[in-house]
């Protein structure tokens, strides 16, 4: 197995920082936070470096940009920028093979953002950095995420959270398809003309409008997401869909009740489908009832459920992390774009400042690795719920 090919290319560095473009202080991507220690024996270490080294490892669902780290005062003029530097060495140390970069927050102005001009702005300038390395490859294909493995890069799927921008554009799905997009949510939390969001108190389920981005998307060989649908719309979307269909990032509402987790009857249909659902692991999100403080430890108690709802075939992760501090982002989001709404409705959970060993995409799968490897799982079972499910599932999508 090559190493990284990582040589030390830094975001933007084709520009003068301050002359060609506002330079902020930005939070750093590697040896930022003190590693979560699972208690790890020396075996037990060697056998999680060596099953993240020999097999493609994919998050479903992460943001591994690099946070301004005054994200109070920087956060949104930074974002509005559009210029959003990657994290290329944490990346490069992290285990990925493959990750699925959930773009459209650069750039947007407004609430929800993922106006079109705004997506595109934000694509554009992430691939104008990219043609400027050779560590991260952009992925089109299932070949390219192998390619990556083989060849010691990084193979960036391109994904959008919400389908808003699309409008009551079917063709556009065609133009991003044709920009590299791989992956795209029904509705981001807010209702839109394809379908309705988790947020919304009644769900029409998915429109007509809906019916016919599912079939383009189907035909085109982009894979649906759910994560952000209502419940309502998200079975819709299944049953309308004749391929697999993904969760990219969620728990289970029945070890922990809020929108934004998903009841048993969605995770079973996204299952039938023969589709995954990516575990989640952003603040506040997968908590369970054991464990009221955010961790790895609460994360997992979702990953053991949705094994025991519909099979170890159709679970993996989809983390959703960032290079910096998630809460403060939140924080400050949450007033222009609304997250935390969601998040605040369910049980009392106990503060937290880092969601211990998931906390930005350096070292989410080497934790959840790890912590296989510590509680007995199987080489077998690991293997497949790092990112052999997702390699099948989207074997049969794209
Ligand atoms: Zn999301």
């Amino acid at each position: 197995m090559p190493t990284s090919r990582y040589s030390g290319y830094q975001s933007f560095s084709y520009l003068e920082p301050g002359r060609d473009y506002e330079q902020y202080d930005l939070s750093a991507d590697v040896d930022r936070l003190t590693p979560h220690d699972l208690g790890l024996t020396a075996d037990e270490a060697a056998r999680t470096e060596r099953l993240l080294a020999e097999n493609v490892v994919i998050s479903l669902h992460d943001h591994p940009v690099r946070l301004p780290r005054h994200a109070r005062t920087d956060l949104l003029e930074w974002n509005r920028g559009a210029r959003l530097a990657y994290g290329y060495e944490g990346l490069s140390r992290s285990g990925l093979d493959a990750v699925f970069d959930n773009l459209g927050w650069g750039a947007c102005e407004t609430r929800n953002g993922w106006k079109w001009d705004d997506v595109i702005t934000d694509l554009g300038m992430r691939f104008c950095d990219f043609a400027h390395q050779d560590y991260v490859i952009r992925a089109e294909t299932v070949a390219d995420i192998r390619r990556a493995h083989a060849e010691g890069r990084l193979a960036v799927v391109a994904g959008l959270e919400g389908a808003a921008l699309i409008e009551n554009e079917i063709d556009r799905l065609d133009v991003l398809y044709g920009l590299g997009v791989r992956q795209i949510g029904v509705a981001y939390s807010d209702a839109n003309a394809l379908g309705s969001g988790l947020r919304e108190t009644g769900d029409g389920g998915l429109t007509k409008l809906g019916r016919r981005a599912v079939r383009r998307m189907n035909q085109l060989g982009m894979a649906v997401d759910v994560s952000h649908s209502g419940d309502r719309t998200a079975l819709e979307v299944i049953e309308a869909s004749e391929r697999p269909v993904l969760i990219t990032h969620a728990g289970a509402r029945a070890v922990w009740d809020t929108p934004r987790m998903k009841p048993d009857e969605v995770i079973r249909a996204c299952a039938e489908s023969g589709g995954v659902i990516g575990i989640e692991a952003a603040p506040y999100t997968t908590v369970s009832a054991a464990h009221r403080a955010h961790s790895i430890e609460s994360v997992m108690d979702h990953f053991r459920y949705c094994v025991d709802l519909v099979g170890i075939e159709h679970v993996t992760f989809g983390p959703d992390t960032f290079f910096g501090d998630h809460l403060d982002m939140h924080h400050v989001m949450s007033a222009k774009w609304g997250v935390e709404d969601t998040i605040r409705s369910g049980p009392a959970f106990d503060p937290v400042e880092t969601v211990s060993g998931m906390e930005n995409p350096g070292e989410c799968f080497r934790t959840v690795t790890g912590w296989l490897v510590r509680h007995g799982w199987t080489d077998d079972e690991i293997i497949a719920v790092i990112g052999g499910n997702v390699l099948r599932v989207l074997e049969k999508i794209w």
